[in-house]
């Protein structure tokens, strides 16, 4: 199903998001917690990819399996240390295993970035279009502004662009400060971005996330979140716990104020995937 379509239903629901493997040894393991997410039922899942060669062969494998399993899934693509030949390719593996959803992204700019084919993930919306317009193309935004933008007003200009030619939904980067979100609804909104959003949040299960998370994302950390970092830092079944509240709850208010799609940044952990989803379970039936 194409996921225009699907996140038409305006109920609560949870996606959830998967990585590929790095080597071909880690490909069945990666595949048995695939399989344990897609029994949840999830609205769709999501399969990362990686940038530059490497995993990116096993995106479309890993999404494939996921239809298989009566999920709808949705493939990433990114474009920045790519080329055209590339991203062809990518574009026919994926039609031909009849996945219909696409996160079209720029990915990070490797440390010896020169601009090559691709500079922007809108040009690779145009691409993918060119290439097939029966491609649901979704795209990325950042309630607290992409860290490269100096101003979130330009941030949210690119953003516009990147609806305009023909992005379908976006999902947030994580965020663990519901009001940000909210905030940033309200810009985009008025800055006439109406696609659904699809909220992501990254249940913290570890200590050891966190600066990796900051590093990664820049996500502002509000102190009660903190709190429960530091003070459950020594206690791993603790903080785990701890960590799937805060999701839970985070979650929960979503929902409250009329946000039904979130995406849950699961990290190939059926484990975590399911214990939100069993803390949300009347709310997720109705
Ligand atoms: P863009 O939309 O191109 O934006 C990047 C920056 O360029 C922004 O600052 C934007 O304001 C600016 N910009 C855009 N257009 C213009 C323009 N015309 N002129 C000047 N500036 C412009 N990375 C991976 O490698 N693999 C993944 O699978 C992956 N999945 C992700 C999923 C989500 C939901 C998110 C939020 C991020 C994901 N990323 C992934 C990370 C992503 O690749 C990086 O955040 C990257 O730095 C930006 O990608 P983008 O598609 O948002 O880029």
């Amino acid at each position: 199903m194409k996921l225009s379509e699907q996140l038409k239903i305006d109920r609560p629901m949870l996606s959830f998001e998967v990585f590929p493997p790095k080597t071909e040894a880690r490909f069945e393991p990666i595949m048995e917690a695939v399989k344990g997410i897609a029994k949840l039922n999830p609205a769709y899942m999501s399969v990362t990819y990686g940038a530059g060669g490497g995993t990116s062969q096993y995106t479309v494998d890993i999404a494939k399996k996921i239809k298989a399993m009566n999920v709808t899934p949705l493939a990433h693509l990114t474009c920045v240390s790519s080329d055209q030949a590339t991203i062809h390719s990518q574009l026919s593996a994926l039609k031909a295993a009849g996945i219909e959803n696409i996160l079209a992204l720029r990915g990070d700019l490797p440390k010896d970035y020169v601009p090559g084919e691709y500079r922007h993930a809108s040009e690779l919306i145009d691409e993918i279009h060119h290439f097939d317009a029966d491609f649901c193309i979704g795209g990325a935004c950042y309630p607290e502004g992409h860290p490269e933008s100096a101003r979130q007003k330009d941030d949210i200009g690119h953003l516009k662009e990147k609806v305009d030619r023909g992005c379908e939904f976006l999902t947030t980067q994580m965020f663990f400060d519901n009001d940000l979100f909210y905030n940033f609804m309200y810009k985009i909104r008025e800055a006439g971005i109406n696609v659904p959003i699809v909220a992501g949040i990254m249940p913290v299960t570890n200590a050891a996330q966190i600066s990796r998370i900051v590093d990664l994302s820049g996500a502002f950390m509000p102190q009660s979140f903190l709190n429960i970092v530091d003070h459950f830092r020594d206690d791993p079944a603790s903080i785990y716990e701890a960590g799937i509240a805060y999701a839970t709850e985070q979650i929960v208010d979503l929902f409250a104020n009329g946000i039904n799609h979130v995406h849950v940044y699961s990290m190939n952990k059926p484990d975590v995937a399911a214990a939100i989803q069993n803390n949300l379970k009347s709310i997720l039936k109705k």
